[in-house]
């Protein structure tokens, strides 16, 4: 079998069940793997160590399949791994107020390079890896047999495709497809567009933050920054919040955001979309002297390496701050970072100091993160990313 033989010593972060190996640990590649090929790796002094895909153009040269080196990377293998976290999703979700969660977290359900998002009966599919993207078929079979959806979609138009030297893919792979899908989430509709829609058309992960939210909206004004297509100003107006104003710098986002709030009978004079850059925005509103009771920042990533992490940091405190200045007394603050280089450490610091700036007084009365269906592999610490506070402004 084609092998990749480790330096000695690197076998280390293998035998810790780490998924990844990078080129620099590799000593010699034995039999000419290709893209996305299976190979045996081995320590420095030949003891097998486990399968991975090979990826040839990639700083992660490896990312594992298992650590047992007789298993077979075959249909069965992959049938096994979808079979178990489609039975660990359902296990979570209550199907009548729920039909859409993230049913393969890639490394952190054993399958490096795989994320496939269930839309009601849509399947959305990114193929990210080399690994991934060799095995694509088989992977395709599995899902439709396992989840018995029919309706089958690529998305993997990410740019991470190119680090692994894949094009962009896009297109049906069964059935057929809509480009507006309407959802349910914790008993709200949503409208989703696996087409066009970001990443794999809706931020499934904060799930159980928007329904965290509208225990707090009560006769709130809420202003939710980000918003995308409106999903936490949703939550609150269900909560039974007083009015929300969403705002994001897409326009075709805030479209399906007003759909949205039509779809589950909320008066279009509880709510507003505003379209604009939120720091602009918020920095106006801030010159106005408005104030809201609740305000939500849930921001793209801005680190998307380490080496952007003070920038990342700059943006964060900034937007921070403004919120802090258009909370009325005793209002909450929800703040996330999706940004996996910025830890829970660092991003509590950030908001301290952009309090600190802001001049108020800031407590945290709960800490957040990613729903359960996007869990973290304790092997695989990289699979944590979204971290939340709620806060709370002083009197
Ligand atoms: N909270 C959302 C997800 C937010 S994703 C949900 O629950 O579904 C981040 C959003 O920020 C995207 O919709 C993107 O269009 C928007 N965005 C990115 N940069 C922005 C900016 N400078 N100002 C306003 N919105 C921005």
């Amino acid at each position: 079998m084609k092998s990749v033989w480790l330096k000695s010593g690197k076998e280390k972060s293998i035998l810790r069940k780490h998924p990844w190996i990078f080129s620099g640990a590799i000593q010699r590649v034995d039999g000419n793997p290709e893209l996305g090929d299976d190979v045996l790796i081995k320590s420095s002094s030949g003891v097998p160590l486990g399968i991975g895909a090979y990826s040839p153009h990639s700083q992660i040269r490896i990312r594992m399949w298992s650590y047992n080196s007789e298993t077979t990377i075959d249909k069965e293998f992959f049938y096994n791994k979808i079979n178990e976290a489609y039975d660990f999703r359902n296990s979570l979700i209550d199907p009548s107020r729920t039909n859409s969660y993230r049913l393969i977290y890639s490394e952190s359900d054993g399958l490096p390079g795989l994320i496939v998002d269930k839309y009601s009966g849509l399947l959305v599919c990114q193929f990210l890896s080399a690994g991934a993207e060799a095995h694509n078929e088989l992977i395709v079979d599995c899902l439709e047999e396992v989840t018995n959806c029919k309706n089958i979609y690529e998305r993997s138009d990410s740019d991470s495709r190119s680090k692994e030297g894949l094009r962009k893919a896009t297109g049906i792979l069964k059935g057929e497809i809509s480009d507006e899908i309407e959802i349910l989430e914790n008993g709200v509709k949503l409208f989703v567009n696996p087409v066009k829609g970001h990443k794999t058309g809706f931020y499934l992960d904060q799930r159980d933050n928007r329904q965290i939210l509208s225990a707090y909206a009560k006769g709130k004004t809420v202003l939710n920054c980000f918003s995308y297509t409106g999903g936490f100003g949703l939550f609150a107006l269900q909560g039974g919040a007083k009015f929300v104003t969403n705002l994001d710098a897409s326009r075709p986002v805030l479209d399906t955001s007003e759909k949205n709030y039509l779809l589950n009978g909320f008066a279009s004079d509880s709510f507003e979309n505003i379209c604009g850059d939120a720091f602009q925005v918020l920095r106006n509103m801030r010159d106005e002297n408005k104030k809201f009771d609740i305000i939500v920042l849930d921001p793209p990533k801005f680190a998307e390496s380490a080496k952007q992490v003070i920038s990342a940091a700059r943006g964060y405190k900034d937007i921070n701050m403004l919120a802090c200045s258009l909370l009325n007394p005793g209002g909450l603050l929800f703040t996330f970072s999706c940004s996996g280089h910025i830890t829970s450490e660092l991003f509590q610091k950030i908001v301290a100091d952009a309090a600190l700036d802001a001049g108020t007084d800031l407590k945290i009365i709960r800490k957040l993160s990613q729903a359960e269906d996007h869990p973290v592999a304790l092997n695989f610490p990289e699979s944590f990313y979204l971290k939340g506070l709620i806060c709370k402004i002083n009197q």
